[in-house]
C-alpha cells in the first residue's frame, strides 16, 4: 500500500460471498481471476494496446484481510479508503456483489457526485431480501439511500419485478433493460464514474461461472464495447459474482481476468 502513488491503480481482492442467496463460492473469485491473468495464456495488453506489463502504475495489493470480532463491511471500506488516502483508485475483485456497497462509501466520501455504471442481469434494489439488508440483491438499494451516488444507470438488466420496478421508480435509476439495448441507448456518462461489474450481465453462454446464471445476456465483445468506449474519468471500478464452483474450465475467470485488463488499462489511459 505504501508504494502506492497519486493516480495509480490497485487491484485488491474481496474474498466475501456470505451476502449470497442462492449459492456460495464467489468468496474463492480473486485467486481463480488472478490465476488466469498471470497463467501464461494471454498476454498483459489490452486492446487499446495499453500493456500492463509495461506498466508499475498498477499493482495488486492482495486480498482484504478480514479479522475475528470485525465486520467484513467495515474492513472493506477501511481498505479501499486506504488506497483512495494515498490517491489510488481501486477495482476489486469480487466476491458477491454485496461488496460494492462498502467500497463505494469510502469512494463517495472522496469523489461526491459520483455517477454509477453498473453492468448486471439483476437490478440489485431489493429493500431486503431473505431478512438480509446487506444480500447481494441489495447494494444498489444501501447507496441509492445514502446518496452515495448522484446518478445509478443500469444495463444488461433483464429480471425487474414490482418490488425492484418500485426502487428504480423511487431513486430514479436510469435502468436500460436488456430487450431494449443497443448501444445507442447507454447515456452519456460524466465523471467521476465507478463501474460495477456483475458478470452475470454476461450470457450464460460466455460467462457459465456465476451463482445466478440468466439466460439473454452480453457478449464478451458487447461488454467490452461499452468499457472501450467510457471516457469520464473512471475513479474505481468491481469484477463481482464469478463463481469458480459454477465454471467450465476456467472459462468465466477467463472473460473477468480479460475486463480486468480492459478496466485496468481505461483507467490508466
Ligand atoms: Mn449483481
Ligand atoms: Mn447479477
Amino acid at each position: 500500500m505504501n508504494l502506492l502513488q497519486p493516480g495509480d491503480v490497485a487491484v485488491i481482492g474481496v474474498p466475501l460471498d456470505k451476502n449470497s442467496s442462492f449459492r456460495r463460492g464467489p468468496a474463492q473469485a480473486p485467486a481463480h481471476i488472478r490465476e488466469r491473468l498471470h497463467c501464461g495464456s494471454a498476454n498483459l495488453s489490452a486492446e487499446s494496446g495499453f500493456n500492463l506489463a509495461d506498466s508499475s502504475r498498477w499493482r495488486d495489493v492482495g486480498d482484504v484481510a478480514f479479522g475475528a470480532g470485525q465486520p467484513e463491511f467495515w474492513a472493506i471500506e477501511s481498505a479501499a479508503g486506504a488506497i483512495l488516502e494515498r490517491g489510488a483508485r481501486p477495482p476489486s475483485l469480487g466476491g458477491d456483489h454485496s461488496i460494492t456497497y462498502p467500497i463505494v462509501r469510502a469512494i463517495a466520501q472522496k469523489h461526491p457526485g459520483l455517477t454509477i455504471l453498473h453492468i448486471d442481469a439483476h437490478p440489485d434494489l431489493y429493500d431486503v431480501l431473505d431478512g438480509n439488508r446487506h444480500s447481494h440483491a441489495c447494494p444498489f438499494a444501501r447507496i441509492m439511500e445514502e446518496d452515495l451516488a448522484a446518478r445509478l444507470v443500469q444495463v444488461g438488466i433483464r429480471t425487474i419485478n414490482p418490488p425492484q420496478r418500485a426502487q428504480i421508480n423511487r431513486f430514479g435509476v436510469e435502468s436500460i433493460e436488456m430487450k431494449d439495448w443497443s448501444p445507442d441507448r447507454l447515456p452519456a456518462l460524466t465523471g467521476p464514474l465507478y463501474v460495477s461489474l456483475d458478470l452475470d450481465a454476461l450470457d450464460p453462454a460466455f460467462a457459465p461461472g456465476v451463482s445466478h446464471q440468466e439466460p439473454g445476456g452480453f457478449s464478451t465483445r458487447e461488454i467490452q464495447r461499452i468499457l472501450q468506449s467510457l471516457t469520464a474519468p473512471i475513479v474505481g471500478a468491481d469484477i463481482v459474482e464469478l463463481n469458480p464452483l459454477a465454471d467450465v474450465n476456467a472459462m468465466t475467470a477467463m472473460v473477468a481476468a480479460k475486463m480486468l485488463k480492459e478496466i485496468v488499462a481505461r483507467m490508466l489511459a
